[in-house]
C-alpha cells in the first residue's frame, strides 16, 4: 500500500517555477513584480495602476457546510478548481487568505490548501511570508503607543482611559496577554491602565488593508477607526490623532498582492487573512481585483461556511469591491454530513447511511441561502479516503433528485485533475447564468433590520432577541450615523445557530445579539452572538513541539 505522504511532504517534493515566470503567464513582466526571493512576489501599484481599463474576469466563490473542526476543505478545493480551469486552457487565478502564525504554532493543519492541491512554498506562506502581518501588527501597535502617549503627554483629546477601546497585537496564540495593565511604575511610564491584546489578524486594521483598493483609500479608513471614547462619549479616531499618514506608511508595502504558484503552477495572489468572525474573513479586494484584471477566471474562498463567510462575502465584500461572484461551489463531505446527522466525531470514517441522510438538512439550508442571494451554485463533494461506494452514491443521488449540480471532486489526491468535472460544471453554471445577484438587505435598512434578515433568512432562527446593552447601542450607533453600515455577525461557525451543538438544521431557535462593536474603518458594525475569541489560546499539545528545521533551513513537520 502507498504511503500517504504529509503536505509538507508532497510541498517540498514538487519543483516551482521561478515567479517571474508566473508573471509571465499572467501577462505581467519582470518589472511589475518586485521579488521577495527567487518564488514570491508583490505586484507593483504601477502595475496595478495600468489594469486599470482592463475587463474583469468571471468570479467564483469557495464556501461551504457548517464544517467540522478539521476544516471541509475549502482551501483545498480553491486550489484544485483553480488547477483544473487551467488545465482546461481556461486562464485562472487563485485569490487566497494568508495564514496567521498563532494557529499554525497551535493545531496541526495549514491554509495553504492540502494533499496535491496546495500553494507553494508552503514553509514561507505558513511562516513570515512577505511580512505583510508584521506590517500589520507595527501599525497596530505605533497606534497603541500613539495613543498611550497621547494620553501621556497632556491628553488634550480628553481620552478616558477606561475607554480606550484600541487594543495591541502581536500573531500568536498568547492567552496570557488577553488582559493585561499597562503604565504601572510611576508617573514617568505613563497612564496605569487595563489594555490586552489581540491577535494580528483580528486587528480592524487587516480587515481596514482587506478592504482597501488604493492607498487613498487605506488612509481614509484607518482615519476612521475608532481608538477610544473621551470624557462625554464620543468617540476619538485616528484622524484625531493625526496619525493616519504613518499608519499608512507603514502598510505601503502590506497593500501590494503576493503573487506565488500552486504545486501545477497555477498563478495564486495570496493576500490580507483576516478573522472570519471578527471580521469578513476573506482575502484582500486588492487580489481579487487585480486577479480579475489578469486573468478570466478568479477562484477564491470565504472562510468557516456559507451561514458566515458566503454571508460576509456577499453582503460586505462584494460591496465594497463592486463585484459579485458569477458562481459558487458550496464543499460539503460526507465526513461533515454525518456529523450533522448525529454521528460521534471519532467514527466519522465508518459508514453510516441513516447519520448522511439527516445531516443533509444541513447542505439543504446552506443551498437555499444561495438561493436566496440569487447565485449560481455547484456542490462539490470533496472526497476523503474513508468515504464508501454507498455513501457516495446516495450523496450524488440526492443532489440530482435536488436537480442540483454536483460533483465528486478528488483533488487533495490528485490535483487538477480531481477537480475538472468540478470546473466544467462550474463554466455551464457561469454560461447557463440568466440570474442577477441580490445582497439580502440594503444599506439604507436599519442595524436592526440587518441582523434579523441575517438570522431568519441565513440562519434560519425565529427571531433575535438583545441584551440591554445590544438595545442601547442599536440606538446610539443610529444616531451618530453609523446605521448606514453594514453588518458583520461574530458567531460560531459549528452551528446554524448561536449553540456550537446544535448541529444539522436547527429550528425554533432565536439569537441572542450580546453586544455590537463598531469597526468604522473596516466599515461594518460586528454583532456580537457569543464569546467572541479574539486572542485564541495553544492547545494542551501545540503543534510547534513536531517542528524543526535541517542544517539546509529546510522546515521539519510543519503540517
Ligand atoms: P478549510 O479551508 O475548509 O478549512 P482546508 O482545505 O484547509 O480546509 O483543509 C483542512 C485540512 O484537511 C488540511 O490539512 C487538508 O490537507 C485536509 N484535507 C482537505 N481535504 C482533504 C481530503 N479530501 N482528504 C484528506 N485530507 C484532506
Amino acid at each position: 500500500k502507498k504511503k500517504v505522504l504529509s503536505d509538507i511532504e508532497i510541498a517540498q517534493q514538487s519543483t516551482l517555477l521561478p515567479i517571474v515566470d508566473i508573471a509571465k503567464k499572467i501577462g505581467l513582466t519582470e518589472d511589475d513584480v518586485e521579488l521577495y526571493g527567487k518564488y514570491k512576489g508583490k505586484i507593483s501599484f504601477e502595475s496595478i495602476h495600468k489594469l486599470k481599463d482592463h475587463s474583469e474576469g468571471k468570479l467564483i466563490l469557495v464556501t461551504s457546510i457548517n464544517p467540522t473542526p478539521a476544516g471541509e476543505g475549502k482551501s483545498t478545493v480553491t486550489v484544485g478548481l483553480g488547477d483544473a480551469l487551467n488545465r482546461l486552457n481556461k486562464e485562472t487565478i487563485i485569490a487566497m487568505r494568508e495564514p496567521s502564525l498563532g494557529p499554525t504554532m497551535g493545531i496541526k493543519g495549514g491554509a495553504t490548501g492540502g494533499g496535491y492541491s496546495q500553494v507553494l512554498p508552503m514553509e514561507d506562506i505558513n511562516l513570515h511570508f512577505t511580512g505583510d502581518i508584521h506590517a500589520i501588527s507595527t501599525a497596530n501597535n505605533a497606534l497603541a503607543a500613539l495613543v498611550d502617549n497621547h494620553i501621556h503627554q497632556g491628553n488634550e483629546l480628553n481620552i478616558d482611559q477606561r475607554r480606550v477601546v484600541w487594543k495591541r497585537s502581536i500573531d500568536m496564540n498568547d492567552r496570557s496577554l488577553r488582559q493585561i495593565i499597562v503604565g504601572l511604575g510611576g508617573p514617568v511610564q505613563g497612564v496605569p491602565r487595563e489594555d490586552g491584546f489581540d491577535i494580528s489578524v483580528a486587528s480592524e486594521i487587516m480587515a481596514v488593508l482587506c478592504l482597501s483598493q488604493s492607498i487613498g483609500e487605506l488612509r481614509k479608513r484607518l482615519g476612521q477607526m475608532v481608538v477610544a471614547y473621551n470624557r462625554i462619549k464620543q468617540p476619538v479616531t485616528v484622524e484625531d490623532l493625526g496619525v493616519e499618514g504613518a499608519l499608512t506608511l507603514l502598510l505601503k508595502d502590506a497593500l501590494k498582492p503576493n503573487l506565488v504558484q500552486t504545486i501545477e503552477h497555477s498563478p495564486a495572489l495570496i493576500h490580507g487573512g483576516p478573522f472570519a468572525n471578527i471580521a469578513h474573513g476573506c482575502n484582500s479586494v486588492m487580489a481579487t481585483k487585480t486577479a480579475l484584471k489578469l486573468a478570466d477566471y478568479v477562484v477564491t474562498e470565504s472562510g468557516f461556511g456559507a451561514d458566515l463567510g458566503a454571508e460576509k462575502f456577499l453582503n460586505i465584500k462584494a460591496r465594497a469591491a463592486g463585484k459579485s461572484p458569477d458562481a459558487v461551489v458550496l464543499v460539503a463531505t460526507i465526513r461533515a454530513l454525518k456529523m450533522h446527522g448525529g454521528q460521534s466525531k471519532e467514527d466519522l470514517q465508518i459508514e453510516n447511511l441513516p447519520a448522511l441522510e439527516k445531516g443533509l438538512s444541513n447542505l439543504k439550508k446552506h443551498m437555499e441561502t444561495l438561493e436566496q442571494f440569487n447565485v449560481p451554485f455547484v456542490i462539490a463533494i470533496n472526497k476523503f479516503r474513508a468515504d464508501s461506494d454507498h455513501e457516495i452514491h446516495a450523496l450524488i443521488k440526492w443532489c440530482e433528485n435536488q436537480n442540483k449540480k454536483v460533483s465528486l471532486t478528488d483533488v487533495w489526491a490528485k490535483g487538477g485533475e480531481g477537480g475538472v468535472d468540478l470546473a466544467q460544471k462550474v463554466l455551464e453554471e457561469i454560461e447557463g447564468n440568466k440570474k442577477e445577484f441580490s445582497p439580502l438587505y440594503e444599506l439604507s435598512d436599519s442595524l436592526q433590520v440587518k441582523i434579523e434578515t441575517i438570522a431568519k433568512k441565513v440562519y434560519g432562527a425565529s427571531g433575535v432577541e438583545y441584551t440591554v446593552k445590544a438595545r442601547k447601542q442599536l440606538e446610539e450607533f443610529e444616531t451618530r450615523g453609523w446605521g448606514v453600515l453594514p453588518i458583520c455577525m461574530a458567531k460560531t461557525q459549528y452551528s446554524l445557530s448561536d449553540d456550537p451543538a446544535k448541529l444539522g438544521r436547527p429550528e425554533n431557535f432565536t439569537i441572542t445579539i450580546r453586544e455590537l462593536k463598531p469597526k468604522i474603518g473596516a466599515g461594518f458594525i460586528v454583532a456580537l452572538t457569543g464569546e467572541v475569541m479574539t486572542m485564541p489560546g495553544l492547545p494542551k499539545k501545540p503543534a510547534a513541539f513536531g517542528m524543526d528545521v535541517d542544517e539546509d533551513g529546510r522546515a521539519i513537520g510543519l503540517f
